[in-house]
């Protein structure tokens, strides 16, 4: 196997007994960038030599990509979306100061649906990211780049960010992990908000064991967001016992109703047969709101995201635009001009979605009741995890679609993240692993969750079910 094809453990233990070197393995990534991203467009930028720390102990070399919405000093981050043309933060997000201090070695940043609105990353300015298992398919989004980076191994890591499926939607899409922790696990210093309330950055790895050590690398209280928890992190790596004896574990009921996939169906009965066997209890559960979900987040997030986008107005960050005629005073022209041709039309749909539901008048109508189905909805999960160690669903209904299948019909696309939503509005952690392929040979996602701040429980299950079995190591042929 070439090197850019494994693990990070199993690169890091060929550094540790020096068979390797982290220039190797940076080369080889590179060879792998240079070979295949033409075709995939996993990367809006590419960086030609690592972005790495002058002053480090260099214990993680491991090749990663990074988001695009996620801020690297002096580097491009543009959300691929044209109204950060050109702009270069200032300084870094804590996550990749984190990176840069373990000897992380940056490779650019992932291609994503235009601030991280969208569940294919076909409304990336820089142009659909593809999925490396078919290349006619999305590879889900909007961390679709992230995903098909690590499953086409153009990265060995990858940072995403999950606001309602954004990581673990293309990790099942793409045959990868994908992990969304609790809200607060990570730091979102220098994470280009979306929705504040819902965002989280999280691992894209090729293995569970690599989703444990990277959230190790990740993870903490940091005083710059008031909205990460101050809990000491465990080391995740611990969790993998390989010992689930006794786990009590809730398949929701309203999870496997119309519109998933019979072949997703099956293969997530199958997985619960082969967690059964290593002595895992299942029962069925409910949770009873999950129905309101999807509404419930297109309310809050949209919201969110229309006041967090009135920042890009020409004046700070990238683009500027004038328009050729006079029509107002000199300055609304130009914030008009830069937002008209700026933002994609995802991205105004959005905005402009979010501020009629914040508008007076009907705040309390759609804002304020979104709010507390919200808190219905996590009320759920709380009642479960009084009973149960984990929940297990599919990730998604189904396996990934054809680019341009959903492109016109937003409502379709929003439904995909049926699964994942959930989540998010409760805060809890999620990942989603590989658990089997379609008869088309495309990858598909078992969704692990848990309590607040309980991602090792998630790992413990995840890594099990992994153990015994080999989806993890099909390799995609490119
Ligand atoms: N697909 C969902 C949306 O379009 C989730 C996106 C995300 O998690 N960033 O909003």
């Amino acid at each position: 196997m070439k090197l850019n094809e494994l693990t990070a453990h199993e690169l890091l233990d060929l550094i540790k007994t020096k068979k390797e070197t982290a220039a190797s393995i940076f080369s080889a990534v590179k060879r792998a960038i240079d070979a295949l991203d033409k075709k995939i467009n996993a990367y809006a930028h590419i960086s030609e030599k690592p972005i790495e720390s002058t002053d480090s102990s260099k214990e993680n070399p491991i090749p990663i990509a990074i988001k695009d919405n996620i801020c690297i000093k002096d580097y491009l981050t543009t959300c691929s979306s044209h109204i950060l043309e050109g702009f270069k933060p200032p300084y870094n997000a804590t996550v990749v100061n984190k990176l840069l201090d373990s000897g992380a070695l940056i490779t650019g940043h992932a291609n994503m649906d235009e601030f991280a609105f969208g569940s294919s990353t076909e409304t990336s300015f820089f142009g659909p990211t593809r999925n490396p298992w078919n290349l006619e398919c999305v590879p889900g989004g909007s961390s679709g780049g992230s995903a098909a980076a690590v499953a086409a191994n153009e990265a060995i890591w990858a940072l995403g960010s999950d606001t309602g499926g954004s990581i673990r939607q293309p990790a099942s899409f793409c045959g990868v992990v994908g992990l969304k922790p609790t809200y607060g696990r990570v730091s979102r210093y220098g994470l280009i908000a979306f929705a504040s309330s819902l965002d989280q950055i999280g691992p894209l790895t090729k293995d569970v064991e690599d989703s444990a050590l990277l959230l190790n690398l990740i993870s903490g209280h940091d005083e710059m967001d008031s909205t990460s928890a101050n809990l000491s992190v465990p080391d995740y790596a611990k969790a993998l016992t390989g010992d689930i004896r006794n786990l009590k574990i809730g398949i929701p009921k309203e999870y496997f109703i119309e519109g998933i996939d019979p072949e997703v169906k099956t293969n997530i009965m199958e997985a619960i047969e082969v967690l059964k066997k290593k002595g895992a209890q299942f029962k069925e559960i409910s949770l009873p709101h999950t129905e309101y979900a999807v509404a419930t987040y297109y309310i809050l997030a949209t919201a969110e995201a229309s006041s967090n986008l009135a920042r890009f107005d020409g004046v700070e960050y990238g683009l500027r635009c004038h328009p050729k005629e006079k029509r107002r005073t000199p300055i609304i022209d130009m914030y008009e001009e830069t937002r008209r041709q700026g933002f994609g039309q995802e991205a105004k749909r959005r905005i402009m979605l979010g501020t009629y539901s914040l508008s007076s008048g009907y705040y309390d109508a759609y804002y304020l009741r979104a709010q507390k189905v919200r808190t219905l909805i996590k009320n759920d999960f709380d009642e479960a995890f009084k009973e149960f160690d984990a929940i297990l669903t599919p990730t998604s209904p189904t396996t990934a679609f054809k680019i341009g299948e959903k492109a016109s019909d937003p409502l379709s696309m929003y439904l995909s993240d049926i699964y994942t939503i959930s989540a998010n509005l409760a805060g809890i952690p999620a990942l989603s692993l590989p658990c089997g392929f379609s008869k088309d040979g495309l990858p598909i996602g078992l969704q692990v969750m848990a309590k607040p701040f309980d991602e090792e429980m998630i790992f413990r299950v995840a890594h099990t079910y992994e153990q015994n079995t080999d989806w993890h190591k099909k390799k995609v042929t490119l």
